[in-house]
């Protein structure tokens, strides 16, 4: 069968998802969707042969119906490979009665990994198959995280460049060490004088601007995105949670047809839509926990059926879920509003002209497979330090807070579900405030010296990607100012 995508916001516009992934965004400004949810023609049972990648055949191949089989199959080969430090790829490990499905053994050590590895081939791959000629240019805003997983997945890959924005007093010191020192040829970094919004700005005015469109076309280029909203980035996410209820059931944890729970933390809503669509797929799972930090827009919206992004944007120690508008929503709305693009662009309008929408009731009924919480900075670190005294097991700040919410969850409705929470970060990549919620003691040392002790404390070897990073050559040191990006990618790229 052959699925086609449509925006959230009209109707007008129906392409292919080679298509979908080389566009990114729709035109009208909407989110692509698959015109409708394929189910699995995979038992349960045949699945838990498979290995990770076989599984994200099984699965990606339903809804990336214009890629052959020897295309997706090439993707998935160079995506999941020795990159990722487990040939599992994404291991489940139970501890104090919940499962940890490790989404943090790629190249970056967190969850991004799982589609940022991807999506470079799935992106050229798509080039191809509509006889794109020009080199594939990707242009990222970063607060930290997206902007090293990017580099890493993009790195050395054929057809395109990358470039990299990246605000130079804004990101951590680990984070900055991360992406000065990435390597590959096509790869490009560069600190700008400015926030992350001035960062994002520069590249939306640039994605929006004609005649650089035109300059880049005569040069052999043009732009695409690694944005979190493009569905070369939701399909592979699917696959984890296939795999992970397979395993479980490979395993004897679980028997056939069982419903789990899953819990995620939250941002930008793609990691648990994904988790929506497999359940839409037929996986057997009864409730999503969406877990928010302090900002807690999502918990409020499953509450009352307000989105309400008019509130002081909070500073936490997960800040890769410090987020006020979460872009992913706006998937499950055009689903919950029956598939009806118009009521969704409105809702988009509201959210853009006035910060805020209210869904009506009957939508609100559709989200009762959702159940949402929020873990305040001390819950979150009161769990990391009980779990490693407990068990031994570390987790990171992100993962933390769902496993908070869902032992809030837990105690509130007697629900005896097994639970899956997906671990979106080693502890590894949040040392500090991993070492300071387990022992207070730890704030005053540096940070390699917590990492050695992190290794000791939980017993596991230090990741690559942070080994490397302490002795590793810069090989970055671009700066600009915020109105001179243009300029700069223009001198990267040669434009004439
Ligand atoms: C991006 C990210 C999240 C949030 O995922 P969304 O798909 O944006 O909801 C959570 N944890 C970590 C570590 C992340 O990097």
């Amino acid at each position: 069968m052959n699925v086609l995508y449509s925006s959230t916001r009209s109707k007008n516009e129906t392409v292919t998802a080679s298509q979908a992934i080389l566009k990114g965004l729709a035109d009208d400004g909407g989110l692509f969707v698959p015109n409708i949810i394929p189910e699995f023609t995979c038992k349960m049972d045949e699945l838990c042969d498979m290995s990770y990648q076989e599984v994200a055949y099984e699965v990606m191949k339903l809804y990336l119906t214009d890629f052959t089989e020897e295309e997706l199959k090439y993707c998935i080969q160079k995506a999941y490979d020795s990159k990722f430090d487990t040939d599992e790829i994404a291991p489940v490990r139970k501890a104090e009665g919940a499962y940890y499905l490790e989404l943090f053994h790629g190249s970056t050590i967190a969850f991004k990994d799982m589609a940022l590895s991807i999506l470079p081939y799935l992106l050229t791959t798509a080039a191809k198959k509509n006889c794109v000629k020009n080199e594939i240019v990707i242009l990222t805003a970063t607060s930290g995280d997206t902007g090293k997983a990017a580099l890493a997945g993009f790195s050395d890959v054929d057809g395109t460049k990358i470039i990299v924005f990246y605000p130079k007093h804004g990101v951590s010191p680990i984070q900055e060490k991360q992406m000065v020192t990435q390597k590959g040829a096509n790869t490009y970094v560069v600190g700008i004088e400015g926030n992350f919004d001035d960062a994002q700005n520069g590249v939306k005015e640039m994605f929006r601007n004609k005649q650089l469109e035109e300059k880049m076309l005569a040069s052999g280029y043009q732009f695409s995105s690694a944005n979190s909203i493009n569905i070369g980035r939701l399909v592979p996410q699917i696959v984890y949670y296939v795999y992970a209820y397979t395993r479980l059931l490979k395993q004897g944890e679980l028997s056939n047809g069982e419903k789990i729970n899953v819990a995620v933390p939250t941002g930008n809503f793609g990691n648990i839509l994904a988790a929506y669509y497999a359940k839409n797929m037929g996986l057997p799972i009864d409730k999503l926990i969406c877990a928010s930090n302090e900002n807690k827009v999502l918990f409020d919206f499953f509450q009352t059926g307000s989105y309400d992004r008019n509130r002081t944007f909070i500073l936490t120690s997960s800040p890769s879920m410090d987020i006020l508008i979460s872009s992913n929503l706006e998937r499950l709305i055009y689903k919950i509003a029956g598939d009806d693009a118009d009521t969704c662009a409105s809702l988009m309008k509201a959210l853009s002209e006035k910060g805020s929408y209210t869904i009506t009731n009957d939508m609100k009924e559709r989200l009762c497979d959702f159940t949402g919480g929020f873990a305040k900075e001390k819950e979150t670190f009161r769990v990391i330090r009980e779990l490693y005294h407990k068990t031994g097991y570390v987790i990171d700040t992100h993962t933390a807070v769902a496993a908070s919410v869902y032992e809030q969850y837990k105690a509130k409705t007697q629900d005896t579900n097994k639970t899956i929470i997906a671990s979106t970060a080693s502890p590894y990549k949040f040392t500090r405030s991993v070492m300071n919620a387990i022992d207070e003691k730890y704030d005053k040392m540096g940070d390699f010296q917590l990492v050695d002790l992190l290794s000791e404390l939980a017993g596991t070897r230090v990741p690559d990607a942070i080994e490397e990073i302490r002795t590793a050559p810069v090989l970055h040191d671009t700066l600009c100012s915020k109105d001179k990006m243009q300029e700069t990618v223009e001198k990267i790229l040669d434009l004439k």
